[in-house]
């Protein structure tokens, strides 16, 4: 391996095969409902409980699903790249928690976590593995009312950008997989990792709209192309 500093993007496409549909298959829905209803703050405001409800069903079906040979993948090549004296860091815009149960450490999560939940009175912010409610005291400051998903809905700001940015700016290879490129920030990413000088590639099941950014696309389901290309990087 002649590469010694990857930033990996992951996108819905990744966990597909795990079970968990993506909005593109879907037409723009996310379970049955307009991405405005359940990811956004206006559509919280409408309907806190909806939304709530909403979110306590993926994060409960997190518990039917299991991670794919794609995540496996990754982990493995993490692990290896590790070993090597490498740096890799593994950004998902995913909510699952897959890359975490195929073995992957560190997982950076742009776009929160189910598995979270945070205060928006005293920003407290916590692990949860249990349904939340419109009724449900914040833990910290005791406030009622405000304790809502991890989740990054349209129109907030991702998280760990300047982390992000960091690692790109700096990275030989950029790999994005199973994202569509239609989600900023995170569709930009691969014009900062061209501009600073990586290479950068995309492995998705069909050309996506920012396919003509990377410098090779690869065709196919994650579960077998990412395999393949992790096997031909360690060798
Ligand atoms: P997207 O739905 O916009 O696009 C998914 C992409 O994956 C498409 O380009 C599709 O061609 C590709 N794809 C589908 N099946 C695939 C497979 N088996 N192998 C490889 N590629 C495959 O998803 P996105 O680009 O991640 O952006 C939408 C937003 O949806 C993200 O912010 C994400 O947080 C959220 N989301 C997350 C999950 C999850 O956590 N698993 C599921 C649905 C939506």
């Amino acid at each position: 391996m002649n590469v010694n500093k990857i930033v990996i993007l992951t996108g819905a496409g990744i966990s597909a095969e795990s079970g968990i549909k993506t909005f593109r298959d879907t037409g723009g829905l996310w379970e049955d409902h307009p991405v405005e209803q359940v990811a956004t703050p206006e559509g919280y405001a409408a309907d806190p409980a909806l939304v709530q409800r909403f979110y306590n069903l993926r994060r409960a079906a997190l518990k039917d699903v299991e991670p794919n040979p794609a995540h496996v993948a990754l982990a493995t090549l993490q692990r290896e790249m590790q070993a090597r004296g490498g740096e890799i860091m593994i950004v998902t815009q995913n909510v699952d928690d897959l890359h975490e149960r195929g073995g992957a450490k560190n997982v950076v999560h742009m776009h929160g976590e189910l598995k979270r939940v945070f205060c928006a009175a005293c920003d407290h912010h916590m692990d949860c593995d249990y349904d939340i409610f419109v009724e449900t005291t914040c833990p910290a400051c005791k406030t009622t009312s405000t304790v809502r998903p991890d989740i990054v809905w349209f129109g907030e700001i991702p998280y760990h950008m300047d982390a992000i940015e960091r690692a790109i700016k700096k990275c030989d290879l950029f790999v994005s997989i199973g994202t569509s490129g239609a989600v900023y920030p995170a569709a930009g990413f691969v014009q900062i990792a061209k501009h600073y000088g990586a290479d950068t590639l995309e492995l998705n099941l069909e050309v996506s709209q920012g396919s003509y950014h990377f410098d090779e696309t690869r065709l196919g389901k994650a579960g077998s192309i990412v395999p393949d290309w992790v096997k031909e990087m360690v060798g």
